[in-house]
């Protein structure tokens, strides 16, 4: 138990503590349960950095019992935060001290000392961090006193932050890892790689010595799904268990780590991952917050082994950077209805903005590429600085890119154009620092493959392929690589769209009406003619049909079966927003999003809709005789219930058409998911005079349960949401 006593008139209780060692390497956070004048919690100070603390009045002292581990180094950060209850504080706070010892016995070490003044420097307005080496104590046990007194006669006691203390064991062996994902970076925006105005100085002069991929393609085309397949090396959707973020940058192989975040869509899912990273801070941090908080993070950490994860929001909407990088590439000359801000996603996409107005949203894009690559220089310089460079993998590389009108749309999600897909990469590994160039496809699957080959741990199963090769020069050109990318409506899991790309060629499926556009990028680069034949193109299409086949044979199957002697059109629905089943009592089940939508075996005309927020589905479709239509979804949970609805040729179905697994369902009744007759195979009907013309039969073949999803976004995260232009 820790000890927590006041000094002078704060009177405190006891609290518990405990301090865990996860893993082989890493202290996790020290877990203090609250008490009386004692809160943990997550605060909100300065700016709009996040941090979970223990707050506490001055004076007061805490103190945790501890057993030093070889090679331990404390980190920790404080701060006394200048608003309480949204009300300015600055002008009746005193200095407080704050100081770290560390007790065994008799003897007392001094760890820490720093006393912030917030009324009289305005710069201690902030979080400030420390990080200090244990080495010395190791295997000593005692205790670990954080204590805090208020300087001068204050009338009230100020209110006194720590950040929750760690205790990480370091140093250890292994490189460290720096991975930073842009927001809606375009590869043809780098001027490294070409693009005429000079956006990405800082970037290219990183990248003059390491290994930029020129024909580095992304997953999807926004953020979620595009940053989970970053980060766990898998296609959406998978066969099998959705990967998972943990066994691939879990503890124990990273040392610290660390994931900084300006995206609440990013931020949502790295919650939604257990084990995820150590820490998370997240928030509306532009570039410089979020290089200040890495740099921060960098020097408290040490020589301590880190894995630092970086999203920087720029240069997504809004267009925003600081003024000089807004007036950069913008030509006063021409006159346009847009200042040095952008953000009316929702205007660009209704039309409301002509050629000057166009030209002035790509102009703010640049300069915002320039003011995040700024940032990206002063983090190289301060990785440098630190003496960390060269043990450090470092890649580079964005969630998708953004369309301007090149196919009639802006903004990003909608397709599968290069223009979304084709991102930047830079990989700088260990030792291996040197240009080189490699024009090859790759994908940002590739990532943690490259990671994990790099770090000398084994491999997991992904469907990337380590880069290491590439970077060392170990292997030559190699110009037969697929790669993949879907892109999904209402839910991440449901792609519309399927495309595959080889270094001269790209398909595109549409799963709605099955039609498929192939462009010869050899000859068609800007993708305009949809109907082209180059020499791959068939090869291409087999290898797209086998990934889509890979969850063919999972999930909720539907299949109609004609008996009928004529053509036969239908129109099927299910919907999961069915009432609870028959004796269910705990009243209606949540809505059942339908994911993974695939047309199995239906024809070009027939169609495939789903529903906004994926929980209906409906196929319009025409049965010849004897034939039958067969598609497939997921469902991520075995809870709940649907309601499946048919018309055939305009009229309601039959009595006896529905079928779950072996068995005749009743009409219009809910079908619960826990049923498990829904685990038996369909038998197919003999045809007889009083069988119904049409049968539908729903089954399921070994269910694909999904990864964790987030919970709905609060009223806060959908305002957020809405100022970055994903909701009208
Ligand atoms: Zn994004």
């Amino acid at each position: 138990m820790p000890k927590f006593h006041a000094r002078r008139a704060v009177i405190l209780g006891c609290a518990a503590a405990a301090l865990a060692v996860a893993g082989e390497t890493i202290a996790a956070p020290l877990a203090i349960a609250p008490a009386p004048g004692i809160r943990l919690q997550a605060y909100n100070t300065y700016g709009s950095l996040r941090r979970q603390t223990v707050a506490i009045p001055a004076p007061t002292t805490f103190s945790i019992p501890v057993e030093i581990p070889a090679g331990a180094r404390l980190i920790g950060g404080l701060a006394v935060p200048d608003r309480v209850w949204k009300k300015s504080v600055v002008e009746e706070a005193n200095p407080v001290r704050f100081r770290v010892r560390f007790r065994s016995g008799e003897e007392t070490i001094a760890l820490y000392d720093r006393t912030i003044d917030i009324r009289g420097r305005a710069d201690d307005r902030r979080w400030f961090d420390f990080g200090r080496d244990l080495t010395a104590l190791a295997g000593r046990r005692g205790e670990l006193e954080f204590e805090t007194t208020a300087v001068g006669d204050a009338p009230t006691s100020p209110l006194a932050l720590w950040t929750v203390p760690e205790l990480a064991r370091c140093p250890e062996a292994g490189p460290s890892l720096l991975l930073v994902t842009l927001d809606a970076m375009r590869a043809d925006h780098q001027s490294g790689t070409g693009y005429a105005r000079a956006t990405t100085p800082h970037l290219d002069a990183f990248a003059a010595d390491a290994t930029r991929f020129t024909a580095a393609y992304a997953a999807a085309p926004k953020t979620i799904p595009s940053i989970p397949q970053t980060l766990t090396g898998r296609y959406f959707p998978a066969h099998g268990p959705v990967a998972a973020l943990a066994p691939l940058l879990g503890p124990g192989r990273f040392g610290r780590r660390r994931a900084i975040i300006n995206n609440p869509h990013v931020r949502r899912w790295l919650d939604a991952q257990e084990p995820g990273f150590d820490v998370r801070t997240a928030g509306e941090l532009d570039a410089h917050a979020i290089t200040s908080e890495a740099l921060r993070f960098l020097s408290a950490a040490g020589r301590c082994r880190t894995a630092l994860y970086l999203h920087y929001l720029e240069p997504h909407t809004p267009y925003r950077p600081p003024a000089r990088y807004a007036r950069r590439f913008i030509d006063l000359a021409k006159p346009t209805t847009l200042g040095l801000t952008f953000g009316d996603v929702t205007a660009a996409w209704q039309g409301r903005y002509g050629p000057a107005d166009r030209q002035r949203i790509v102009d703010l894009y640049d300069g915002t590429i320039a003011f995040v690559d700024r940032q990206l220089g002063r983090l190289f310089r301060g990785l440098a600085r630190r003496g960390r460079l060269d043990d450090t993998i470092v890649i580079i590389t964005a969630d998708h890119g953004e369309e301007f009108w090149e196919h009639g749309q802006f903004f990003h999600g909608q397709s599968l154009f290069d223009e979304l897909l084709h991102v930047p990469l830079i990989v700088r590994l260990p030792r291996t620092g040197r240009a080189r160039v490699i024009d090859d496809v790759v994908s940002t699957v590739d990532v943690i493959p490259t990671i994990l080959d790099a770090a000398g741990h084994p491999p997991a199963t992904t469907d990337g392929l380590s880069l290491v090769p590439a970077v060392t020069g170990a292997t030559t050109h190699d110009d037969a690589r697929i790669v993949f990318a879907t892109v999904s409506d209402a839910e991440p899991r449901t792609p519309f769209r399927h495309a595959a790309r080889s270094a001269r060629t790209k398909l595109i499926r549409h799963i709605r009406d099955g039609a498929l556009a192939t462009y010869d990028l050899t000859n068609d680069p800007d993708e305009r003619q949809p109907d082209a034949t180059p020499p791959d193109a068939r090869e291409l299409r087999s290898v797209l049909d086998a990934v889509r086949l890979r969850i063919a044979g999972t999930g909720y199957q539907v299949r109609l079966d004609s008996r009928s002697t004529q053509a036969t059109s239908y129109v099927l629905t299910i919907d999961g927003r069915a009432p609870a089943a028959a004796g269910d009592t705990n009243g209606p089940s949540p809505p059942v999003k339908l994911l993974d939508v695939d047309r199995l075996t239906l024809e070009a005309s027939d169609t495939v809709l789903v529903g906004s927020g994926a929980t209906s589905l409906t196929i319009r479709g025409q049965l010849q005789p004897g034939e039958d239509d067969h598609l497939r979804f997921d469902i991520p949970r075995t809870t709940g219930a649907l309601r499946i609805a048919l018309t055939l040729d305009e009229a309601p179905a039959p009595p006896g058409t529905l079928r779950v697994g072996a068995t005749t369902h009743a009409d219009g009744a809910p079908i619960d998911l826990a049923s498990s007759g829904l685990d038996e195979l369909p038998v197919r009907q003999p045809a007889s005079a009083d069988a119904p013309p049409v049968t539908v039969s729903l089954w399921r073949v070994p269910i694909v349960r999904g990864a964790a999803v987030p919970p709905p976004p609060s009223p806060e995260e959908e305002a957020r949401l809405r100022a970055l232009g994903y909701l009208d």
